[in-house]
């Protein structure tokens, strides 16, 4: 199963301590989602683009969106009253390493709080130029969603990736996209980071091509491995999603190569506490009867 690499005791804390990484921590802590990077700089073609970045969260929801000063006030408040919150993630509702604010927020809360496990998920797009500043906030654990590594299949999934201010389409959007998130992935590893790879299991799409995708990410040294069922939408809308039971044989298939992650809540971008136990509601709508 992937790398037999001890981990240090940081990447062990890392571990042990996030909910989304071990499953007997996802009993005990939990983790608060600052909303704060709403741009996106890729189309999926299973995204209307509306509500939060469904490559985690379940689709049609919108979670707010905060300022980086809004977040940390957040941060406060949480560690004040849920201190079973070990882990602070940023996963939208769009691309985080697409928008300022996401540095910014993990700054400030890095700064105040140091001792907090910090946590990104990205498409990846953006990744290795974004490795060393993450680095500097204690950035642990970057989650990259990867759903292809033959950039025949990604052209199938992707209509198109803005970088460097160009618009890229079809096959050279997907190579694009395919090459920095190797690049990223790799440069996560390198720098001791914890990565969780999400897959979208698209039927017809990239089936047969999943256990290729664990492989090859078990060798590059990821963490975990995410398979997440297509919520069929936009241009993939007509696709009939996998079952839970095509989804456990898929996560069969994968798991000689990876471990496997099998408890996955699909959270919003804005989900606070521990999964399936959120209190977000509670803290923003004690946060708006404050600043009354
Ligand atoms: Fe939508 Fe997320 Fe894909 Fe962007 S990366 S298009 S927000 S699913
Ligand atoms: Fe963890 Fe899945 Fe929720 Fe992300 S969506 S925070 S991986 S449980």
């Amino acid at each position: 199963q992937g790398r037999e690499v001890p981990y240090d005791p940081e990447q062990l804390r890392k571990i042990n301590e996030h909910p989304c990484y071990s499953d007997k921590a996802c009993h005990a802590f939990g983790r608060c989602h600052v909303p704060v990077a709403p741009k996106c700089n890729i189309q999926c073609n299973y995204c209307i683009r509306d509500f939060d970045c469904v490559n985690e969260s379940r689709p049609g929801v919108t979670s707010r969106v905060l300022s980086p000063e809004e977040a940390l006030d957040l941060v406060r408040k949480v560690m004040k009253e849920h201190p079973y919150v070990k882990v602070v993630g940023i996963a939208g509702p769009g691309e985080p390493l697409a928008n300022p604010e996401t540095f910014e927020a993990l700054r400030l809360i890095h700064t105040e709080f140091p001792r907090l496990i910090m946590c990104i998920s990205t498409n990846g797009l953006m990744l290795p130029e974004s490795i060393e500043e993450l680095a500097k906030y204690d950035v642990g654990n970057v989650t990259v969603t990867l759903n292809a590594i033959d950039p025949a299949i990604g052209e199938k999934i992707y209509s198109w990736v803005e970088y460097g201010g160009k618009k890229y389409h079809g096959r050279e959007a997907a190579e694009l996209l395919l090459s920095q998130q190797m690049k990223g992935i790799e440069m996560a590893v390198a720098k001791k980071m914890l990565v969780k790879i999400n897959t979208v299991y698209i039927p017809g799409i990239n089936d047969e091509h999943i256990p290729e995708i664990a492989k090859k990410v078990g060798e590059m040294g990821a963490f975990t491995f995410n398979v997440i069922p297509i919520i069929p939408q936009y241009k993939f809308a007509g696709i009939t999603p996998p079952t839970p039971k095509e989804k456990r044989e898929m996560q069969d298939r994968c798991e000689p190569y990876i471990k496997q992650m099998r408890h996955c809540a699909r959270c919003r971008a804005d989900a606070i506490g521990k999964l399936g136990q959120d209190v977000q509601s509670c803290v923003y709508q004690q946060m708006k009867d404050e600043k009354k």
